[in-house]
């Protein structure tokens, strides 16, 4: 297990439509480890494979002790009703901007041991998912803002910003 270089957006990985995987296999659950162990250390709540430099759809989530090992994962449902919130990413550090995304959605995935499942997504944790899943497809959150102006940096709000780092 090893914790990574958290790729920022200098490096082109980040903007890249990542591969689906063939097999989880020893290799797969080597990243899914290193993932882990990076968004532990970054910290974040989550992490997409692209950012340590891995263009595969592989990504990890972790919100209150509630640990999410998403394999080829994709959203199958989401709701109207949408949440606007702070959110920030590992791969732009210092800044953070309230962004929209659907309140709830379905995520269908496989786990680390290749398994299909299916989960259901709400509030923050919805949030997460949609973040990640945008990686995968080289989808930033400053993408989802009408303008760049809305972004904030992060020593101006310092106590909001664990809140705003989703990964
Ligand atoms: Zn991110």
């Amino acid at each position: 297990m090893a914790v990574r270089t958290i790729k920022g957006l200098d490096d082109p990985i980040v903007r890249q439509k990542a591969k689906k995987v063939g097999k989880v296999d020893a290799q797969i659950r080597v990243l899914i480890a290193d993932l882990i162990a990076s968004m532990r250390a970054a910290p974040g709540v989550g992490l997409a494979a692209p950012q340590v430099g891995v263009p595969l759809r592989v990504a990890v989530v972790e919100i209150e002790k509630k640990l999410f090992t998403l394999v080829n994962p994709e959203i199958v449902e989401r709701s109207k009703e949408t949440q606007t919130g702070p959110e920030g990413c590992l791969s732009i550090p210092g800044y953070w901007a309230d962004v929209e995304r659907a309140m709830k959605v379905r995520v269908r995935a496989l786990d680390k041991s290749g398994k299909r499942f299916t989960t259901t997504a709400e509030g923050f944790l919805a949030r997460a998912f949609q973040h990640e899943l945008d990686h995968l497809d080289g989808v930033l959150y400053i993408d989802r803002l009408p303008s760049l102006d809305l972004l904030r940096r992060v020593e101006d709000i310092e106590q909001e910003e664990e809140a705003a780092t989703v990964g």
